[in-house]
């Protein structure tokens, strides 16, 4: 779960009511295979990851694999054990089977490559297994704010971004959804998707679940928010496990997708685009991770340093984390990047360094 932290996520949750019900209207198909909903491929050649598995009955069949795991509930590193399949309900709180959906639309904020000029088609998926206690979505993540759907209206959805011209399918949160997710994708395979996916995660992801999502995944954009089990433990409900559990993820990530890169007009089609929020105090331990990343991982993986952590919700409870980081501390963490060779950094503007 992401913990929504970066203004462009709070800006979307903002606007969704609003554009929610632009997005009902549908007023504009701007298909991106060539006019033809039910084409193979996108204008740019790009044919999605899931399309050969849908045809082949695999992704179902995954879906239906992930559904069994949540009889005794482990999708996700809470590995809770409850029978969601009974109805009952675990650390994120979701309900059974059922999806809780906060708002589907484009949205203009998200990365560049992934907004391009019709935005991403975000679908924000509500409750979290990981639930930081500074998420400014916890209305969402942590009450569950948001509607009960059916895993058909999920697809509905998905096709009705593609028809708003949407680049991709921007799923956030879906780690405790996956098996109904899956399942949707694979109705809206069928109606006709061609979009990529992007699996928008805290990062803290089990290799087990990442291996069931190999060649269904198009990008993965995970978060690294922490490296000290102990911060993990302060401030994510104990998840002392989150450095190394992530880790591990970001490894099989890029083993699936490899480096992110545009195509010919900068829409990024497939690739891991990692995200690391800046703490105050230096609470991620961001130097650490971005050296973890320029050790492991190519040089040119693209990283997203994000300035724009403000307290919200119970951060306040902890003096350490109870204000936005100063432009020296977001720029020690740039530096640190460029130095380790980093060179596919998405960073705050200039003006943001200067202040
Ligand atoms: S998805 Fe929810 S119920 Fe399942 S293991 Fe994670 S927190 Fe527990």
């Amino acid at each position: 779960m992401n913990t929504l932290s970066d203004s462009s996520r709070r800006g979307f949750i903002t606007n969704s009511a609003m554009l929610c019900a632009h997005l009902s209207l549908a007023p504009l198909f701007v298909s991106l295979s060539g006019g033809n909903a039910h084409g193979r491929t996108t204008a740019n050649g790009f044919e999605p990851a899931y399309l050969t598995l849908h045809q082949t009955g695999e992704l179902k069949k995954r879906a239906e694999n992930l559904q069994q795991l949540m009889e005794s509930c482990s999708l996700c590193p809470r590995q809770c054990g409850v029978n969601r399949l009974q109805g009952e309900t675990g650390f994120c709180r979701s309900p059974g089977t059922t999806l809780v959906i906060s708002s589907a639309h484009p949205h203009f904020g998200e990365e560049r490559p992934l907004v391009g000029h019709r935005g991403s088609g975000t679908i924000f998926f509500a409750h979290c297994g990981l639930r930081c206690v500074f998420c400014q979505n916890w209305e969402i993540s942590h009450m569950g704010r948001g509607n009960r759907n059916a895993e058909e209206q999920l697809a509905d959805m998905m096709l009705q971004l593609q028809q708003r011209g949407c680049h991709n399918i921007n799923l956030v949160s879906p780690s405790h959804y996956s098996a109904a997710i899956l399942a949707a994708l694979d109705i809206a395979a069928g109606k006709g998707l061609r979009l990529p996916i992007v699996y928008n995660t805290c990062g803290w992801e089990r290799l087990e679940i990442l291996q069931v999502l190999d060649g269904i995944v198009d990008i993965y954009l995970p978060d690294f928010k922490f490296w000290d089990p102990d911060i993990a433990i302060k401030y994510s409900a104990d998840a002392d496990d989150y450095p190394d559990v992530t880790r591990a993820a970001i490894l099989e990530m890029q083993r699936q997708v490899g480096v992110a890169r545009p195509n010919n007009s900068g829409v990024m089609e497939r690739g891991l685009m990692i995200r690391h929020l800046v703490m105050p105090n230096n609470k991620g331990g961001s130097v650490d991770i971005i050296n973890w990343i320029a050790a492991n991982l190519p040089h040119d993986t693209y990283v997203n340093i994000m300035a724009q952590y403000t307290p919200h919700f119970r951060a306040f409870d902890f003096p350490e984390i109870s204000r936005r980081i100063s432009s020296e501390e977001y720029r020690a963490v740039v530096d640190t990047a460029k130095s380790a060779g980093l060179t596919n950094l998405d960073v705050q503007g200039h003006w943001w360094l200067r202040r």
